[in-house]
């Protein structure tokens, strides 16, 4: 038996005026997909438990199987994964943001100008070089996302993500270590202004030490692999132990490969992953930016790039599983990530289901399921 597992990112959504009504999910042309609800099983699953931020961490992670009221410390953590950094029991990872704050303590970027990678490696390294102690240290990562690894006590305080204070005063950090984090904010202005870029210091958030995840062979006792162009995922999949797939021109973006992912995938399963992860962020950048035609867009390519050949291949290799999900909804009109339960799909190729339709409206009278427990049902383990 193969199983895939396929998340389009932020889908999920509200009725929208201009679509009569529809939601994306109703609106996109998905022939592909609809033959698959026909024959599967749709339903409800909280993938955000209540209490906990509706981020893309929490919500991959809930599809990965893993209970995030269980597992979930923060997001730095998982960033740092990413990044290969394996933290030790006495430390914790923050998430370092070059970002733009204005003379009179406005938030005016939290994304410090958008440096490229290279470019805001220098400014680590620099950061790094005058204020790295034996204790605190900087690591580069992706554009404006940058980790510090910083000891355990560190990580008893409050702070902001600065994405929330967008053209605000800021909100500085509270709580014990808040004095700590705010000197080494503080001296980093200096380090910062000396570079050519529009960011202006370092902003602290995020902060979690590493989550206690068994593999993922060892909790489902089967290989699996993954393809996502976010660092937030594949961290996942590296502290699950997951086979993480490169795909060449896989952007994040409306751009992505699709095809590349969809290749991956079925050579990772060829190749002997008992499951594959697909996860792609376009629909949620669409969702952000408000765009709704990119959004339907974004899930046509879904049905035509990926889950049309895709299922001819699987066919080819025998029984085959297929759960599609989003992590969450990022609804166009609210441009940002909600705890809204989303729409689940579950396809097993040798049994038929209930059938329906899969978007929010066929699944809106289904119980809702703990995200978590979407793993197990689909490798049927329950
Ligand atoms: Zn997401």
């Amino acid at each position: 038996m193969k199983y895939v597992v396929c998340v389009p990112d932020g889908c999920a959504d509200e009725p929208i005026r201009e679509l009569g009504g529809r939601t994306p999910l109703e609106a996109a042309w998905m022939p592909n997909v609809a033959k698959l609800a026909m024959r599967g099983d749709i339903g409800r699953a909280q993938v955000i438990p209540d209490h906990l931020p509706a981020g893309s961490d929490v919500g991959n992670m809930s599809i990965f199987g893993y209970d995030p009221a269980r597992y979930h410390t923060g997001r730095a953590p998982i960033e740092a994964a990413a990044l290969g950094l394996k933290l030790q029991r006495d430390q914790v990872a923050y998430r370092c943001n070059l970002v733009t704050v204005g003379e009179d303590g406005t938030m005016l970027d939290f994304a410090g100008g958008h440096p490229s990678s290279q470019d805001a490696a220098e400014v680590i390294a620099a950061l790094q070089a005058e204020l790295g102690t034996d204790e605190v240290s900087f690591h580069p990562g992706v554009q404006y996302r940058h980790i510090v690894v910083a000891p355990a006590d560190w990580a008893d305080a409050e702070c902001t993500p600065p994405h929330d204070l967008s053209d605000k005063p800021v909100v500085w950090p509270t709580g014990p270590a808040a004095p700590r984090l705010q000197e080494l904010m503080d001296a980093s202005r200096k380090v910062v202004s000396g570079f050519a870029g529009k960011a202006s210091q370092v902003w602290l958030w995020g902060q979690g030490h590493q989550p206690d995840m068994p593999s993922f062979q060892e909790t489902y006792g089967l290989r699996a692999g993954l393809v996502t162009a976010v660092d937030l995922v594949r961290g996942l999949g590296v502290l699950t132990g997951m086979a993480v797939a490169e795909v060449e021109g896989a952007t994040g973006w409306y751009d992505t490969n699709y095809e590349g992912k969809r290749d991956a995938a079925i050579q990772g399963l060829r190749d002997g992953a008992d499951l594959f992860v697909i996860h792609v962020e376009a629909s949620d950048e669409a969702g952000h930016a408000g765009d709704l035609d990119q959004k339907i867009k974004a899930l046509e390519a879904w049905d035509e790039r990926i889950i049309g050949p895709l299922c001819e291949a699987l066919d080819g290799m025998g029984p085959w599983r297929m759960l599609i999900v989003p992590d969450h909804a990022t609804p166009v009109r609210l441009k940002t990530h909600t705890h809204d339960p989303v729409p689940y799909l579950l396809y097993c190729s040798t049994e038929r289901g209930s059938g329906g339709e899969y978007d929010e409206r066929g699944a809106a009278f289904e119980p809702i399921v703990p995200g978590h427990e979407l793993m197990r049902r689909l490798v049927h383990q329950v």
